[in-house]
């Protein structure tokens, strides 16, 4: 297992922090702050091997049209005019532990991310793109729609939507800080997983969909700045009201003490 980097005020070491931290800041800076500063994480669960295989097999597909300079039938058929790009760093990009990365000179972060694909535009303009496969019954026009309460407040378990297109839009300025020209258009493709079969018979059957997404990636760099502040504090910040792991320890808390 690889040794956590944490941070620390006094370092003059570049900070690496990953895309998928940038986002356990916006969900919960407490959480951030335990993480990165002081090295206690949440528990992760096992890793979703299905939508890896899918995330695979997707990139063999793209990658014979990536080293081929043409169309893949799926983007003729959705009219996109863009060839998978072929660039030398294409698999660094792509691999979690090393991605596409910049160092950010006002927070000394090195701020990285690992890409799903992307594709370019006969202007040489870049398109970011991700694949995502599940198993859903609700509209494909819905994928990024996160369902709302009564109340109108968004449900905690739509929240990973917004976490979908924050995650694109972190890409989206980790390649324009690489000096592409990137598209605010971007795509995820969705691998939906048909459960309308009459049985499994060895074979699960999925049907993508195109789903497009106008990135704006004006909020990252006032966020590296709340990150690199909030780091610098010795105190711990306000932990999330909606995290259901809070509730359920406080909830645990309140019996223990009885
Ligand atoms: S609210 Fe949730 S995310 Fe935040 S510190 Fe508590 S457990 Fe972590």
């Amino acid at each position: 297992m690889s040794k956590k980097i944490l941070f620390n005020t006094n370092s003059l070491e570049p900070f690496p922090l990953s895309r998928s931290k940038i986002d356990l800041f916006l969900k919960c800076p407490r959480c951030f702050y335990l993480d990165r500063k002081i090295g206690i994480s949440q528990p992760s669960g096992p890793q979703f091997s299905l939508n890896m295989a899918v995330d695979a097999l997707l990139k063999k597909e793209f990658d014979i049209h990536r080293k081929n300079k043409t169309l893949h039938p799926f983007q003729m058929k959705n009219n996109i005019d863009a060839i998978p790009f072929d660039h030398s760093d294409i698999e660094r990009w792509r691999f979690n532990k090393q991605g596409i990365r910049y160092l950010h000179e006002k927070t000394n972060f090195e701020i990285f991310g690992a890409i799903d694909d992307v594709w370019m535009l006969p202007n040489g303009e870049l398109i970011i793109v991700d694949y995502k496969a599940k198993a859903s019954k609700d509209d494909p026009s819905t994928f990024l729609i996160p369902k709302t309460k009564k109340n109108g407040k968004i449900d905690v378990q739509e929240l990973y939507k917004i976490g979908y297109k924050r995650q694109i839009e972190i890409y989206q300025w980790l390649f324009r800080k690489n000096g592409f020209k990137v598209s605010n258009t971007s795509y995820f493709i969705f691998a939906n997983a048909q459960k309308d079969k009459d049985g499994f018979y060895d074979k699960l059957d999925f049907k993508k969909h195109l789903i497009a997404y106008e990135g704006n990636d004006d909020w990252v760099e006032a966020t590296l700045i709340a990150i690199h502040k909030c780091l610098s504090k010795d105190t711990l910040p306000e932990a999330s009201e909606d995290c259901e792991y809070c509730k359920y320890r406080s909830k645990i808390a309140e019996h223990e003490s009885l």
